[in-house]
């Protein structure tokens, strides 16, 4: 059943009791939502209305006697079929994704579930934002949203809108972070093609192409800084040379010992590094923590400078799958992890050196025990 089926269910047998009714809700589940959705079904339970959880059978039906029998299998003694004979029977209506949420979701990068309906799995971008800055009108197209739903995504929408406007007069549009240095620019599209957030584009320039970054939709990720083959594009927020200065320093050895540079995305691993400390639990003092817009903006070079530099080992911590703000961020992290693990494999080191994790904001606890354990295994080499 639907949220918005249970709901107008409810609603409708509560009425039907009020007048003197009797009424029952058989479900699989029940998808109360929001707290006035949990008050509607709690009153509905107080006012007699009876939910029964049946197990995955579909009911059966047939009239007998001029009225609607109802034969399900009750969840708690499926042994015993459960038999009503009912006056009316409402059945959920079916929701079916509409024909244009395939083009939309390109348009605001937001991923399509099993049955095609735009969902909020990614919890940087849920309820209302998208890997796209901008404002989009796009309806009521989460399957599993009801008018209280709407209502609560209306109103985050509105306070983002509330967000950017200035309080005098004029918007102020966001410096340029993010540059491309068009002579060193070959074309080959990797920044295109990896970018998340749809801020790159190809412009004519007379007989040649360039690459142009939109600086009210970039997000600053970095990706595309650290794929570019010909380090054409500079991250003016995290240069290259402020990382591998920012790794040289971290590399430094501790009390004589070498040290983890850890490379921690700022959206997730950066937050649960904090939440560590104000849990009270200590990460190893080898662990040097360099934090990153994204641990897409780490590319194999960050990674093998920071052992040059002496690093016992090097941790990137990106986000879990489909929590990335920049969608791929992470995995593209993990894959330059696992090239350059396979690279000093083959220079004959411990490929266990560099070390690829993901981490939520809310896992203080487990991040501390990942630096712990490689802390502990860089200190037995
Ligand atoms: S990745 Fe670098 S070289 Fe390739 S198009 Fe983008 S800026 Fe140009
Ligand atoms: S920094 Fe991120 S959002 Fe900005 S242009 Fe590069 S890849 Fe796109």
């Amino acid at each position: 059943m639907h949220k918005i089926d249970a709901r107008r269910a409810i609603d409708a047998l509560i009425d039907h009791v009020g007048k003197g009714g009797r009424g029952s809700v058989l479900y699989q589940n029940m998808p109360v939502f929001g707290r006035r959705g949990q008050a509607r079904y709690d009153e509905a339970r107080l006012a007699g209305v009876q939910f029964i959880r049946v197990v995955a059978e579909p009911p059966v039906f047939c009239v007998e006697d001029g009225r609607i029998r109802v034969t399900a299998l009750d969840e708690v003694l499926p042994e015993r079929p459960l038999g009503l004979l009912v006056d009316r029977l409402v059945l959920p209506g079916s929701v079916r994704p509409a024909e244009g949420y395939t083009r939309l979701a390109r348009i605001i990068a937001q991923p399509l579930d099993d049955e095609g309906f735009l969902q909020p799995s990614n919890v940087r971008h849920a309820p209302t934002a998208t890997a796209r800055k901008g404002v989009f009108f796009c309806g009521r197209c989460h399957e599993d949203t009801d008018d209280e739903g709407s209502e609560l995504e209306a109103e985050a929408l509105v306070s983002h809108v509330l967000g950017v406007l200035p309080a005098e007069g004029t918007i102020r549009l966001p410096e340029e972070v993010v540059t491309v240095d068009v002579a060193r620019c070959v074309s080959c599209l990797t920044c295109l093609r990896l970018c998340p957030h749809g801020a790159i584009a190809m412009r004519e320039q007379g007989m040649s192409h360039s690459v142009t970054i939109s600086d009210t939709a970039c997000f600053e990720c970095g990706i595309c800084a650290a794929a570019c083959p010909r380090q054409a594009i500079t991250h003016g927020g995290l240069t290259n040379e402020q990382l591998t200065a920012a790794a040289n320093v971290a590399a430094e050895p501790f009390l004589g010992k070498p040290t983890l540079v850890v490379f921690a995305c700022s959206q997730g691993a950066v937050q649960a590094a904090d939440g560590a400390g104000r849990m009270g639990l200590e990460l190893p003092a080898e662990a040097m923590i360099i934090d990153v817009p994204c641990a897409g903006r780490i590319s194999e070079v960050h990674i093998m400078d920071a052992l040059v530099a002496g690093a016992g080992g090097v941790v990137v911590l990106g986000c879990h799958a489909h929590n990335c703000r920049s969608l791929h961020g992470s995995d593209a992290a993990q894959h330059r992890t696992e090239r350059t693990r396979a690279s000093i494999e083959t220079l004959g080191m411990d490929p266990d050196r560099v070390q690829f994790h993901s981490i939520a904001a809310n896992e203080g606890a487990r991040l501390a025990h990942i630096l712990e354990r490689a802390a502990s295994a860089m200190n037995e080499e």
